[in-house]
């Protein structure tokens, strides 16, 4: 097999690390796989530049930084090389330049445009196994250039994807993907197996360990991902095609997101063309609105209710306000105590009865449901704060997620 393995930052995290990451990569090598590595930066070393460069100007060009913050992941890749080298395996460390890695120019933020896999296929064909630097590559001018922090995860995808890689491993801290966030419920089961699109649903559970951006380009590029520790041998969570897994489970897991508020705006005058003009206005102000829903009061007007991550909140109350001023609104309110619990699973789509469980849950446990929003593979339900741990640990219950 071609195997692209990933190690991020704490993964490398000091010499001790490195060595452990050299001895598992030369025992992938010699299982009989090809192995390109890709590295991250040892833990807190980005940062650390960043406070170099802070320390001189707070506004550095970008493509200075660039040039600076690309350095950390290059310590690591010659490193780990010069690691496996010594244990017998020759290995071969590369820079994103080397490694066929063209971006965009927009430096600190670049996006990988292409990538020509020839060098890394020839240094495969000698045997070698090659170490990246993740998180960067080069302009058309040549310039270095860096692709976002959390990065290399993007490098790792896109290098699999190119060299049409079997598996791209992104090892951590976290051993995998669990049905529901650990500290919630300990009762969370790691899940062996799941879909792109669950994963991109459940980005939350996630989250510390992929970047949805990641998620993304592995499902355009059909990559399968694992994620596991690089601390143990654990197997870890495999991310792939709906139709790689056999056995779909009716509901893979329960994502909680208690940055959420919610804004009610009553007496809203109820002719054409309102609703267009207060979420135009919203999204003009970059307010992320995600559930809306509207009911007709007896008076003649309307109410909407919405939804906008907490951090828009701010944002939302200023576009809203010139609406009150101008009398097409009567009262607005605004809830930042509320959460939104979401049940992922494909298997809601050819079976019947999966929100009704979910409703009846909630209900047995006194808990009022304040909106609800449903895709192919999601239903989401927004409820007060406070219960937020008691409607995930139900929840997690109902659909049996600890068997
Ligand atoms: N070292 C970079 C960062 O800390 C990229 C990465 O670790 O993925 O953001
Ligand atoms: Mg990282």
């Amino acid at each position: 097999m071609l195997i692209v393995q990933k190690f991020g930052g704490t993964s490398v995290g000091d010499l001790d690390r490195i060595s452990s990451v050299a001895t598992r990569v030369a025992k992938t090598k010699k299982e009989g796989n090809d192995v390109i590595v890709v590295v991250s930066a040892m833990s807190g070393e980005t940062n650390k530049l960043v406070g170099y460069a802070e320390h001189f100007s707070s506004n550095p060009a970008r493509a200075e930084m660039d040039m600076l913050l690309s350095s950390g992941e290059r310590v690591t890749a010659s490193l780990l090389s010069i690691a496996l080298n010594e244990l017998g395996y020759p290995a071969t460390s590369m820079t994103g330049r080397k490694a066929g890695i063209l971006t965009d120019s927009l430096h600190t933020k670049a996006r990988i445009e292409e990538i020509d896999p020839s060098v890394m296929k020839d240094s495969l064909k000698e045997g070698k196994i090659i170490v990246v630097a993740g998180f960067q590559g080069v302009n058309e001018n040549g310039d270095v250039t860096t692709l976002g922090r959390g990065g290399s995860d993007l490098s790792a995808v896109a290098i699999a994807g190119a060299v049409g890689a079997d598996l791209c491993e992104i090892y951590t801290d976290v051993s995998g993907i669990y049905t529901t966030d650990p500290r919630i419920e300990p009762k969370a089961k790691k899940l062996d197996k799941i879909s792109y699109e669950e994963m991109l649903e459940l980005a939350s559970l996630g989250a510390k360990v992929l970047q949805n951006r990641s998620v993304e380009l592995a499902k355009k590029l059909n990559v399968n991902l694992v994620t596991r520790t690089s601390f143990s041998d654990e197997a870890g969570t495999l991310i792939t095609k709906e139709e790689n897994i056999m056995e779909k489970p009716l509901v893979s897991g329960i994502a909680l997101d208690k940055n959420q508020a919610r804004i009610s705006l009553m007496g809203v005058a109820d002719r054409p063309g309102i609703a267009s003009e207060v979420f135009t206005k919203l999204a003009n102000s970059d307010v992320n609105v995600d559930m809306i829903i509207q009911n007709k009061a007896h008076d003649g007007t309307t109410n909407i209710d919405f939804t906008v991550p907490l951090s828009d909140l701010n944002d939302a109350k200023e576009v809203v306000a010139v609406f009150f001023k101008n009398n097409d609104i009567s009262t607005e309110s605004y809830n930042d105590k509320i959460c939104k619990v979401s049940i992922v699973g494909v298997g809601m789509k050819s079976h019947a009865g999966v929100a009704a469980k979910a409703f009846s849950t909630l209900a047995s446990q006194n808990i009022n449901i304040n909106m609800i929003s449903t895709s192919e593979i999601k239903l989401s339900m927004i409820i007060d704060e406070q219960y937020a741990q008691l409607a995930v640990r139900s929840l997690h219950d109902a659909y049996e997620l600890d068997k």
